[in-house]
């Protein structure tokens, strides 16, 4: 018999979806910029909200289509809580539509014979089982979280009650409004920059949102947030020089040259069968960004002498090993370099 509990909870959150406008019968979403306009018994681009009789609903709320502990340094996180596991969860959908997505098989999901593969678990339970399974942290991760908003909303509710962090793994497609309501609840926003252009944003992910990612991730980060970001770097697509530089200034400006930044090699996937990512290229980035003042810079999806342990800005003493992904070696103290008293901003 399923859970009565779960099956209140499954009827209370297939109410309304936060964030849209009636519209007669027809509903207008404003979570993401996409801003769809939905008639009655259609489904918005993301595949996660419906409308049903003039009212919008999120169809993946209480529903979840995989669970794993993974170690933070997968996400990546490399400066929050290193050496903790992160009880990660995906779902459906995807309010993008990335040529060289890797988890194509769930983000472009649209059909509702998919949704019903998802099983259920309600907020108190994920909270239970991250602590059960010793994970620090909750994170929305391997398709976009900003559709399964009202359920991360919830969950981080109850999760922050319990000490359980958050951290959100996300492409920062999503309205500055909705964005401002759910940060508070947040610990770390793990944001994309596929790269700096609105040309490759429409051409890699189907939508020139380059400006609102930017816009989500000076917001998360004003608003104190902890930021990482990741680049995946294809070759010809958006290793230009000059986007990159212009990347590099951006994060010095509007953010802070402290931000771990993430170059990754790209690999083909789904619709893109480009060349593989070399390591020479990848390395020529971290040395550009290096060069250029940048603090942490990580590669991943490749080996590499560089890139991958944490090294103190101020007298180059290695902080934090790490080999495959998790954490070998944490030599911090209280924070701090322990050779020459750096302080680094890091969440431990
Ligand atoms: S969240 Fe989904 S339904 Fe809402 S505007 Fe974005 S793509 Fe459209």
């Amino acid at each position: 018999m399923p859970d009565p509990q779960l099956i209140l909870y499954l009827r209370n959150t297939l109410t309304e979806a936060l964030f849209y406008e009636k519209k007669g019968q027809e509903v207008l979403c404003r979570l993401c910029p996409h801003n769809c306009t939905i008639s009655p018994g259609k489904k918005g681009f993301c595949g996660a909200r419906k409308n049903r009789g003039g009212k919008l609903y999120s169809l993946t709320s209480g529903r979840i289509i995989s669970a794993a502990c993974d170690p933070i340094e997968k996400k990546p996180l490399f400066h929050f809580h290193p050496g903790t596991q992160a009880y990660s969860l995906g779902g459906l959908g995807c309010n993008l539509a990335c040529k060289h997505c890797q988890n194509h098989e769930i983000s472009q999901k649209r059909d509702d014979s998919s949704l019903s593969q998802m099983y259920e678990m309600t907020p108190e339970q994920i909270v239970v089982n991250a602590m059960g399974k010793g994970c620090k942290t909750i994170a929305w991760t391997y398709n976009e979280p900003t559709i399964w908003y009202e359920y991360i909303l919830e969950t981080s509710l109850l999760a922050r009650e319990k000490g359980i962090k958050t951290a959100l793994i996300t492409n920062g497609v999503i309205n500055k409004e909705a964005l401002e309501y759910l940060l508070p609840h947040i610990d770390a926003y793990r944001v994309d920059i596929k790269g700096f252009s609105n040309e490759f944003y429409k051409k890699l992910t189907g939508f020139p949102f380059l400006k609102r990612v930017l816009e989500s991730a000076e917001l998360a980060f004003h608003k104190g947030c902890h930021v990482e970001l990741v680049t995946n770097i294809i070759p010809h697509w958006n290793d230009d020089k000059t986007h990159i530089e212009r990347m590099i200034d951006w994060i010095k400006s509007r953010l802070n040259d402290g931000i771990p930044w993430h170059i990754t090699a790209y690999h083909p996937a789904y619709n893109l069968h480009e060349e593989r990512t070399s390591t020479e290229l990848l390395e020529k980035i971290y040395m550009l960004a290096k060069e250029s003042g940048l603090k942490h810079i990580y590669l991943g999806n490749v080996y590499s002498s560089l890139g991958s342990d944490t090294i103190c800005p101020a007298c180059g003493k290695k902080l934090i090993q790490r080999c495959a992904m998790s954490m070998e070696e944490n030599l911090l103290q209280n924070g701090s370099c322990p050779d020459c008293g750096y302080r680094l901003k890091m969440f431990q």
